[in-house]
């Protein structure tokens, strides 16, 4: 709570949304394969999905595209998903720690920083299903940075997913917060356009796996190689 001394000076209260892989951190392919393994033993086939890319895709988009060409409808994919889920998660939890799972420069200190505001609404938007979100963050204890999000299972789309949050947010906060005053951040196109989509601020991180030239051709709000300058990372906040 604010101290009410504090009230005439209070600071306009924002939502900061992090995206993970790419962003947060690199879990080195133990999502993919994890999701690859379970794909196969739910569906006997992996359809595309080796040759797909996922940046930027919920993993439900992921397994659409994946499937479809092996002629599974939208349906036929919802109706397995609880069990495919199962086994994904269950695979990522055995498997996780086998892989080198990196966080990128900054991102603790900044989620330290962040969390520590009480002018500051922390919560992650990401294509990730809500729990293998939860399995790649608790690799390096980043969970307790969280207290919401809009995630995979929420949405077909990235673009849904800020209106997802913004209800999480009313819901836990019994706050309603314009998309002017909520930042995302990720490392692809996608959490770019998704962003503008919604009027939100956009902050684009060239740590992923994408071209860092065609990231900033989307005119990003804002850009940063990397997030390691936090107090740079931090002005934003002051905008
Ligand atoms: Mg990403």
């Amino acid at each position: 709570m604010l101290h009410p001394q504090n009230n005439k000076r209070r600071k306009k209260i924002k939502a900061v949304l992090f995206d993970i892989d790419g962003t947060i951190l690199n879990c080195n392919r133990a999502g993919s394969s994890a999701l690859i393994k379970a794909t196969v033993d739910t569906f006997e086939t992996v359809g595309k999905m080796e040759a797909i890319d996922f940046q930027g895709k919920t993993d439900k988009s992921i397994l659409i595209e994946s499937l479809s060409i092996m002629g599974f409808s939208d349906k036929d994919i919802e109706e397995k998903s609880h069990i495919l889920k199962e086994k994904y998660f269950h695979y990522l939890e055995k498997s996780i720690n086998k892989y080198e799972v990196t966080v990128y420069p900054g991102i603790k200190d900044i989620l330290i920083k962040l969390s520590a505001r009480e002018d500051i609404l922390l919560g992650l938007l990401t294509g990730n299903f809500t729990e293998s979100a939860r399995i790649k963050l608790n690799s390096h204890d980043l969970n307790r940075f969280f207290k919401f999000g809009a995630f995979g299972d929420d949405a077909p789309i990235r673009d849904l997913l800020p209106e997802v949050a913004k209800k999480r947010i009313a819901e836990l906060y019994d706050l309603v917060i314009d998309f002017k005053d909520t930042i995302i951040i990720g490392d692809t196109i996608y959490d770019v356009r998704c962003a503008k989509y919604a009027g939100a601020v956009s902050v684009a991180v060239g740590t992923g796996w994408g071209d860092s030239e065609k990231l900033k051709n989307e005119n990003p709000d804002y850009y940063f190689d990397d997030l390691s300058n936090i107090d740079e990372f931090m002005k934003i906040l002051e905008d």
